[in-house]
């Protein structure tokens, strides 16, 4: 039994549930579905499943369908087709191509042990490969200035691309398109205008609103919710062995990340009862009519 209120056509809210399959969904993963899955719904708009596969060497077989059937029994329904990114790569080719033509990308020869541990990329490679040395990855030429934008739930930030990242790597040495990049070319293409997710992927934020700028795309309104962490203040997370969110008790589940949410635990019946009113309460918080899009 799913609710799911139809998406409106007069709204042009398209927001997105974004899984890495290397693992079946976890409490922690529950909550930036929940928060995007509401706030697409309070918004009358549209919300799209992406299986955000490009990490190869990380997927977990059978995971992109477990997820499917974790969400469809908490009650969660995607509006649209499902997309993999392992499905998209001449996409992505064509955006790498893109900032290749612009002079935005260059291939950098540095391994992981020529470089500092921590801190912004030092630019080595930025003024062309040392002799004798070759290009393994490919590195976005990172501008200068500060990135301002404000967050739903975080409030206005500043960050600095060029002083904590540098020029960040678009294409891995291994020949994998990096997250950064696939991201935003995602976003761009999906037409996403609302962005939803964990807190962890606050500070990538500047560098996904760069490139977004370098290819000519709009970026999404964002909102970066609590992450939930283990008894040692770890992020929960599949690395972390944090055990699958509990399908069998749905509602359960379901208010553990309600209430992670900052919200007190709804008594509901079913499922169908829980997303009712857990739908009025988040679209009175967070769906004010300056927030919705104008037309
Ligand atoms: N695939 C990413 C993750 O599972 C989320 C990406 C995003 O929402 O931008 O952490």
């Amino acid at each position: 039994m799913a609710y799911s209120v139809p998406a409106s056509s007069q709204s042009g809210y398209r927001g997105r549930f974004a899984p890495s399959p290397s693992g079946p969904l976890h409490n922690g993963s529950l909550i930036a579905a929940m928060a995007s899955f509401l706030d697409a719904r309070a918004h009358h708009g549209r919300w799209l499943l992406r299986i955000e596969d490009i990490d190869m060497p990380r997927v977990v077989p059978g995971a992109d369908l477990a997820i499917m059937h974790q969400l469809r029994s908490m009650g969660m329904l995607w509006d649209e087709k499902p997309v993999w990114q392992s499905q998209r790569l001449p996409l992505y080719q064509a955006a790498f191509d893109q900032l290749t033509a612009s002079g935005d990308t260059y291939g950098c020869a540095c391994t992981r042990q020529e470089l500092p541990s921590d801190g912004p990329y030092p630019g080595i490679c930025r003024h062309g490969l040392p002799a004798g040395r070759q290009a393994r990855a490919w590195r976005f030429r990172a501008s200068q200035g500060v990135e301002c934008f404000d967050d739903r739930w975080q409030g206005p930030q500043q960050q600095d691309v060029v002083k904590h990242a540098g020029d960040f790597i678009i294409k891995r040495a291994d020949g994998l398109w990096a997250y950064q990049l696939v991201v935003v070319v995602d976003d761009g293409a999906q037409g996403i205008t609302h962005i939803v997710r964990g807190a962890d992927l606050l500070d990538s934020t500047a560098r996904q609103r760069m490139l977004a700028r370098h290819l000519g795309l709009d970026y999404p309104t964002v909102m970066h919710v609590p992450l939930l962490l283990d008894p040692e203040g770890r992020k929960l997370s599949k690395q972390n062995h944090a055990a699958a969110m509990d399908i069998t008790r749905p509602l359960d589940t379901l208010n553990q990340a309600w209430q992670a949410l900052g919200f007190e635990a709804l008594v509901a019946q079913d499922v169908e009862a829980f997303w009712a009113a857990a739908l009025e309460r988040w679209a009175n918080r967070y769906s004010q009519p300056q927030q919705t899009l104008g037309t």
